[in-house]
């Protein structure tokens, strides 16, 4: 038996478990001017599952593509299986979870669904990974979009204005939902280990400390969400605290390139601080860092 992971860019990955293809994600078709992840979801010609985190485009777009051309049944909250049958996905394709169902991807491989949280996008992120931010705790709603209406637009005065016209036509013809649709983590089991994968920087931390997943996709951009309240520090601190929780022998984050510039800063992630975090926190678990389209074997061989 043998599980391979390939990075699609974003949060997107594609899980091929023997002969079963599992997509993590979907949104593989970006703006021109981010770098190409060497497919397409018209490319995709072999597909079982997808298997949604949340609703924004950044993850959902192009999972109506792939379920289309493929029969692919689609996996993800009632928001994510709303914006697929609006696109005309057959609902016989539509498989809604909340957390706490289980269901089968193929002979040896299942997937259980855990509730999970969005990066706190309302609130200030740092502009690196070792950057601290604090504050903006006990908020509610109301006092949470106050925070979020202060904060400059994406783009940014010094941003190309070509590119940001290119970025706000993505936004508006992109298949998405301004809802996250309550974010969603995935466990996929198998016999010869297990694969944790969420795509935005939330957690609740009693469900990650139940999980001894063997391989742990961790998103790293923004603001991590630790139990409903934003981390009082770093980005790479918030993967950290993840993977102490998880316990993982490998670690391959997601979420941390230039999916959409301008509104990417830094031209992603810096991955070298959540690194530096790693090699304390997890000493033991090794950090794989595929480009796209690798094919990294990561259980069995
Ligand atoms: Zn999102």
């Amino acid at each position: 038996m043998k599980v391979t992971l390939d990075w699609l860019g974003c949060a997107t990955f594609r899980l091929t478990i023997d002969e079963t293809v599992v997509f993590l994600d979907a949104y593989m078709d970006r703006v021109p001017s981010a770098p190409p992840v060497g497919l397409t979801t018209a490319e995709v010609e072999r597909a079982d599952f997808v298997l949604v985190g949340h609703s924004h485009f950044d993850h959902i777009a192009g999972a109506e593509v792939i379920a289309k051309n493929t029969g692919a049944r689609i996996i993800g909250s009632t928001e994510s299986c709303r914006v697929m049958r609006d696109q005309a996905v057959p609902e016989s394709q539509l498989l809604p979870a909340q957390g706490g169902e289980r269901y089968r991807l193929s002979e040896n491989a299942t997937v259980r669904v855990f509730p999970s949280l969005h990066s706190c996008i309302w609130t200030r992120a740092a502009g690196r990974a070792d950057g601290v931010v604090t504050g903006d705790i006990g908020l509610c709603e109301d006092e949470r979009a106050a925070v979020r209406a202060s904060m400059p637009g994406g783009g940014g005065p010094s941003a190309d204005p070509e590119l940001a016209r290119q970025m706000q036509q993505h936004l508006a013809t992109s298949v998405g939902s301004r809802h996250t649709g309550g974010a969603l983590a995935y466990l996929i089991e198998t016999p010869i280990g297990s694969i944790f994968y969420h795509d935005t920087s939330g957690c609740w931390t009693s469900v990650l400390a139940q999980l001894r997943p063997t391989v742990a996709i961790l998103a790293a951009a923004g603001r991590g969400n630790i139990d409903g309240e934003p981390i009082q520090g770093t980005l790479a601190q918030f993967v950290g605290i993840e993977a102490k929780l998880l316990q993982p022998k490998t670690i391959v984050l997601g979420h941390h390139d230039n999916w959409m510039p301008p509104s990417t800063r830094d031209s992603g992630t810096d991955t070298g601080p959540i690194r530096e975090e790693l090699r304390h926190i997890v000493p033991a678990a090794s950090l794989i860092e595929p480009g796209y389209l690798e094919g990294t074997v990561i259980l069995g061989a």
